[in-house]
């Protein structure tokens, strides 16, 4: 068992994702205003919010691409700050843009993300075909990825995204234009990887119908975090009778449902 699986599984340890406090400028304009965000191992946390809510940012954030000035990130326990090595280990991201390589098969990218993180070719080569298992194009890992459709291509960011174990995933609007089709698979790949694996995941999107009965919603507007919680309780809150609903009374703005 690696040591990532052994910390997902050890019982009363920490959430899978700890914000605390985080607050980010660029110059004079403060886009995430004392930001807190847990997201328990087991549990798919969407990060709803319009475009401009400064999801992206807070993503940046947790991987280290900004440092965090202001309070404080844990992944599965360790400190981005004071521990990057551990804690980035543990972190799982899908970006985003699109960063897998169109000229390199399934399995170069997977093979090559892997290298990144120190394993040795036979490991590799062994997780890179369970992670091509998973989300469902074993067939295709000889092709080159400029052969795949746009959620094709998606499912092999995932995939790589599982090659060093993490405890913890990030995915930053995954399903943007992407068709309906697609859209269900990469969503039933990552919810299959939360039921079965325990992950945690923090799943941006600006499209409310993501949203299941048993998520963790995290209503980020404007930077500020307007709601966290289940969904009845989201409804509860409002007295809405729709997540839609619950979404403009608290924003003052209507929720985008489907992908333009
Ligand atoms: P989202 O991902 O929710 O659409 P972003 O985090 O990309 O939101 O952006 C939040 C806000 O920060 C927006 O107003 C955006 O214009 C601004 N912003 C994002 N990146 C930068 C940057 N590098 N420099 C200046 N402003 C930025
Ligand atoms: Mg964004």
């Amino acid at each position: 068992m690696s040591e990532t699986q052994a910390d997902t599984q050890a019982a009363g340890s920490p959430p899978a994702l700890v914000v605390s406090g985080v607050s980010h400028s660029f110059g004079e304009k403060r886009v995430l205003d004392n930001v807190s965000v847990t997201v328990p191992r087991g549990t798919f946390a969407v990060l709803l919010g319009l475009n401009g809510a400064g999801k992206s940012t807070l993503f940046s954030l947790i991987t280290r691409l900004y440092d965090n000035v202001s309070g404080e990130i844990r992944i599965l326990g360790h400190d981005v700050r004071r521990r990057p090595g551990a804690a980035l280990q543990r972190l799982g991201v899908v970006f985003q843009s699109k960063t897998v390589d169109s000229d390199l098969s399934l399995q170069q990218n997977l093979l090559y993300h892997a290298a990144l993180h120190g394993l040795g070719r036979s490991e590799a080569k062994k997780r890179a075909a369970e992670a091509l298992a998973i989300v469902d194009l074993s067939d295709r890992a000889k092709d080159k990825v400029r052969n795949l459709s746009g959620g094709q291509s998606r499912r092999v960011e995932i995939a790589r995204s599982l090659m060093h174990q993490p405890g913890c995933l990030l995915l930053d609007e995954p399903t943007v234009g992407l068709d309906i089709g697609s859209r269900e698979s990469v969503i039933s790949i990552v919810r299959g990887l939360v039921a079965r694996q325990g992950l945690g995941v923090l799943w941006a999107t600006h499209l409310i119908d993501e949203i299941q009965p048993t998520d963790l919603i995290v209503l980020l507007h404007k930077g500020k975090v307007l709601f966290s919680g289940r969904l009845p309780e989201f409804l509860a809150s409002t007295g809405a009778a729709t997540p839609a609903d619950a979404f403009r009374l608290l924003t003052g703005t209507s929720a985008t449902a489907e992908a333009a």
